[in-house]
């Protein structure tokens, strides 16, 4: 038995079966999650279903619903924090923030407006243009930010007139799990149900037959199989998928600020953001200042368990993404690069890594081509400014991407070229609820985040009210003449 619980149908489920979470500061099992059976998944999609009829009316009731769950939220703060960096291993005061930004999403959604368009109004024809939910969704979300990630569905769905069951990561469970038992009794039984399990419940959900839309974040290998099972009930998907974000250095840059800002966009959640900054260009002149800047970042920031005063860093999440950064790191070394600092896995307990800054390495080597999703940043030289942004669109990936540079006019016409969902010009990871997220390419299918993102939580719904005698109005009279 588990002291976590599933919520299904406005009810905590415990279950017979139960894998156990690992704090990745230790690297020990120190709880013990549920793992859903078929047919309590079964019960959790036809608790949604039946919650969808009622919830669907009541739009005002929605909107009261998510107000109230950002209060608990914001009011459970000082429980979850601690939950979440024990199984995720951020520093606790950005397992705070992680529950804020939570609360934050579901003001937001709580407050957007869902306009219905009129598209004609006159003597032939009212023409209303509606969204309509689509009944229930199956969401499933990843380690790095499991809280934020899961409310940037939550919210939208559930304002959309959707009911949900969403399935956290195996990795970090439990803070879901325990927001599942806090919204109870703030959403109407069977409108919000969270189950937990492996890969293979992921894999059920998107294979049955009650969801109409799947909404996945997670890797781009996973979200391709995800597509895949969504296509032979049409599925609607949101794919939010990996990222190896470029930053490009322009040559009027200020080499020391910018090293400040690229190595916050870069290491944020020890680098274990879809947006990071993963590559950084830089123009030869002021390559050795910039990397530099970086690696005395590096150097002065303080790694540690996510609980210890002043640690900024914590651990790597888990041990497969442990051994993957290490062997990234490894592969760009024996190639010939240089880590200025860093470069080894930390000599202690847990999945520590050393802040790396890598130099001497190009595009072709793994560490600059693949997603790292860790606390490891290749630095590259470039000498001609067409070529460095052909290398950053060189890829399948295409989430983000940022340009940095004096003159910000010049900086948003590079920003402009690059293939990606989002462009920043001197900052990177600037991201908000009203603000649409998704990739290009590989990263992804559709957005998450203000109306566009909501509108993906619906289907169109054309409502034509004739006003000619034979119902007839003149288009449609043209074509039949
Ligand atoms: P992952 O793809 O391994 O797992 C994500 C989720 O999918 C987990 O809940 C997992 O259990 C589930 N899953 C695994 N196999 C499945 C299957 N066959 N069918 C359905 N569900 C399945 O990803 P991860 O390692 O948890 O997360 C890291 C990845 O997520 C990185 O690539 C990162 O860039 C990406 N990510 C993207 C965004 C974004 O918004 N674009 C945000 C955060 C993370």
């Amino acid at each position: 038995m588990s002291d976590f619980v599933m919520t299904i149908a406005g009810e905590a489920v415990p279950t017979e079966e139960t894998f156990g979470v690992r704090n990745p500061a230790t690297g020990e099992v120190f709880a013990e999650a549920p793992e859903c059976t078929r047919q309590q998944l079964d019960a959790a999609f036809d608790a949604a279903a039946k919650a969808a009829r009622d919830w669907k009316a009541d739009e005002a009731a929605r909107r009261a619903s998510l107000l109230r769950a950002a209060d608990v939220l914001m009011a459970s703060t000082a429980d979850l924090a601690p939950v979440l960096t024990a199984e995720q291993g951020k520093p606790l005061s950005d397992a705070g923030v992680e529950v804020f930004a939570s609360a934050i999403w579901c003001q937001y959604f709580a407050n957007l407006d869902m306009p219905v368009q009129i598209i004609q109004d006159d003597d032939t024809a009212h023409v209303e243009l509606a969204r309509r939910p689509l009944g229930v969704v199956a969401a499933i979300t990843p380690w790095n930010f499991p809280l934020t990630l899961a409310f940037w569905k939550i919210a939208p769905a559930l304002l959309a007139g959707n009911t949900l069951v969403l399935k956290p990561s195996p990795y970090t469970p439990l803070t879901t799990l325990k927001v599942g038992e806090l919204l109870k009794d703030v959403f109407p039984p069977g409108v919000v149900n969270i189950v937990s399990g492996g890969d293979d419940l992921g894999a059920w959900m998107t294979t049955h037959p009650v969801p109409r839309k799947i909404s996945f974040t997670g890797s781009v290998e996973t979200g391709k199989k995800v597509a895949l099972s969504a296509a032979p009930d049409l599925k609607r998907v949101t794919l939010e998928l990996g990222g190896n974000d470029p930053a490009i250095v322009l040559d009027d840059a200020d080499p020391a600020a910018v090293a400040t800002a690229i190595f916050a966009g870069a290491f944020n959640n020890n680098g274990q953001v879809c947006s990071a900054i993963k590559r950084v260009y830089v123009p030869e002149a002021l390559y050795d200042d910039v990397v530099e800047g970086l690696a005395a970042h590096a150097r002065a920031i303080k790694v540690g368990e996510g609980t210890d005063e002043g640690v900024k860093l914590g651990p790597i999440n888990n041990e497969p993404q442990y051994e993957r950064v290490k062997e990234l790191v490894a592969d760009a070394l024996s190639h010939g690069a240089t880590a200025v600092t860093g470069g080894h896995a930390m000599d202690r307990p847990g999945y520590f890594f050393e802040p790396t800054i890598l130099t001497g390495l190009s595009d072709g080597t793994r560490i600059v081509d693949e997603e790292q999703f860790g606390p490891a940043l290749p630095v590259v030289p470039y000498r001609d400014l067409g070529d460095a942004i052909d290398r950053a669109n060189a890829t399948h990936f295409g989430l983000s991407g940022s340009v940095w540079g004096a003159d910000t006019d010049r900086a948003a016409e590079v920003a402009a070229q690059l293939e990606c969902g989002t462009a920043w010009v001197n900052t990177h990871l600037a991201l908000s609820p009203q603000q649409p997220f998704g990739g290009f390419k590989w990263s992804g299918i559709g957005v998450e985040n203000g109306p566009w993102g909501l509108a993906e939580f619906s289907e169109f719904q054309v409502v034509h009210r004739s006003k000619a005698a034979d119902g007839l109005n003149v288009n449609t009279a043209m074509l039949l003449s």
